[in-house]
């Protein structure tokens, strides 16, 4: 079925908790992704009989099946052990030089689920499913979503009874900032170096030491936030246990796509503080990559040199950050002009225009302004100013989707699928694998949420 190689697994003992999944009752897959099964080689006719495997009742050949340990940072405090609590690595599928973690989420306990039930609703992994892939779709490095299985159980939420299901998640690794902070916490430099040069073969084999690695994983942090804040994507937990090494987007909980365009959005129901707020997410970034640098610094050499150089390190970010942002906002734009970017998102703010089609709209019609903005006496300032500048169309079209998951979509598609009908969640995921043209398909996916439909709320679903 996959072709394993478990180098996770050959880590000491205390990275992990060798365990199986836990069975449940009545595996019954609702969707393989057939375009991700292609890509990692794997035979999709195999995989379309493999619901006892993704729902953790089979192992299958190869796999070396653990719960990894990691701590984290959530919403600033401390959290001394979090780990794997609701789910487990299979393996590590390898084709042609690419590795891939191959994950169970929502496959029963494990010693790190705390209070939690180690289990899964299907409604939170419906959501992931969509919107992880729906981030690939647009071009940003996320964990993807291979198959979903409902496993017959039914799983207790404040919501009421739910039924369960697993998510298998693939992804570059599913090492954190967590995973680093855990063992500088418990002062283990051995087992740091050791993660430090598994991190390093995985990721940035060409990286030098600490130094290179922290490097590294800020130019590619630097890079997916200026994506998501391109698209008014908000991820809403940015945790240390919830940003990855390698890069890619993780953890589809309370995450929302923007509509009306406000620089302080927060979705998430427990962040009451908007710490993670769109506008913030840059600097969390620049925060959890602090805490990296902290967590490494033992393996850096006599402390207060290290401490000093890791500073330099960590004031670099915002450079790289910005650099990545312009490269981002001129895009949307066509012209090669932060300070105009800007210029529009602060005019966007005041009506709370529609994020997407407010950039799409000048994208596909530029000579026009975008609804909702026609009114607004600084909008035609701008607009003038901008056809000035000579916009470049053909860029433009890379940068700016015609869909995004919308959350009143997404939130359809969710209770669809717990009336046992999974028609819309399939059309959602299918039409979301385009996002760049307008098709008679997804015009109804276009359009934004009517007041009714609005979702302003999301939650963790845990
Ligand atoms: P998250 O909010 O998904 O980033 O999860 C934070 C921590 O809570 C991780 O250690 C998860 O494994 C754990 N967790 C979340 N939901 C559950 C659950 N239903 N059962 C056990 N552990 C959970
Ligand atoms: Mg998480």
């Amino acid at each position: 079925m996959f072709t394993f190689d478990n180098s996770y697994a050959r880590l000491p003992d205390r990275f992990y908790t060798a365990m199986a999944p836990t069975p449940v009752s009545d595996p019954q897959l609702v969707i393989l992704n057939d375009a991700l099964a292609a890509e990692m080689g794997v035979d999709a006719a195999l995989l379309r009989d493999g619901a006892d495997v993704f729902a953790g009742n089979r192992i299958p050949d190869g796999a070396a099946p653990l719960a990894q340990l990691y701590a984290g940072h959530q919403f600033g405090g401390w959290s001394p052990q979090l780990g794997d609590g609701r789910a487990i690595l299979l393996g590590e599928h390898v084709v042609a030089g690419q590795r891939w973690d191959v994950q169970l989420k929502g496959s029963g306990p494990t010693p790190y689920s705390r209070m939690g039930d180690g289990r899964a609703a299907l409604g939170p992994v419906l959501r992931e499913y969509i919107l992880s892939e729906a981030m690939h779709a647009l071009g940003v490095p996320t964990t993807r979503a291979l198959a979903v299985t409902l496993t017959g159980d039914t799983v207790l939420r404040q919501e009421g009874p739910r039924p369960g299901a697993v998510l298998t998640r693939v992804a570059a690794s599913h090492i954190r900032v967590g995973t680093f902070q855990v063992f500088a916490a418990r002062e283990d430099e051995d087992a740091l170096r050791q993660l430090l040069d598994h991190a390093i073969a995985r990721h940035a084999p060409d990286a030098e030491g600490p130094m290179g690695l922290l490097r590294h994983v800020m130019a590619a942090q630097a890079r997916l936030v200026a994506r998501w804040m391109g698209l008014g994507f908000i991820h809403g937990v940015m945790n240390t246990d919830n940003m990855t090494i390698s890069g890619e987007t993780i953890d589809y909980g309370p995450c929302a796509f923007q509509e009306g365009y406000h620089p302080a959005r927060v979705f998430s129901s427990i962040d009451t503080q908007g710490r993670y707020a769109w506008q913030n997410q840059p600097d969390i970034a620049l925060w959890n990559l602090a805490q990296l640098a902290t967590a490494l610094l033992p393996l850096m050499g006599p402390r207060e040199a290290a401490v000093e150089e890791a500073t330099e390190v960590l004031d670099g970010f915002r450079d790289l950050y910005a650099a990545e942002w312009a490269d981002v906002i001129s895009a949307k734009i066509g012209v090669g002009d932060v300070r105009l970017g800007m210029e529009l998102l602060d005019i966007m703010s005041e009506v709370e225009a529609d994020f997407t089609n407010t950039f799409r709209a000048l994208t596909t019609a530029p000579d026009t302004i975008p609804a909702g903005l026609a009114d607004n006496p600084r909008m035609k300032d701008w607009h003038a100013r901008w056809l000035a500048a000579a916009p470049d169309a053909g860029v433009m079209q890379t940068a700016n989707p015609a869909i995004i998951p919308r959350n009143h979509r997404v939130e359809e598609a969710i209770q669809a699928g717990y009336a046992g009908d999974f028609a819309p969640f399939r059309k959602l995921t299918e039409v979301l694998q385009d996002p760049w043209h307008e098709t008679t398909d997804n015009a109804a996916y276009r359009a934004p949420a009517t007041p009714e439909q609005a979702v302003t709320r999301t939650f963790c679903g845990t």
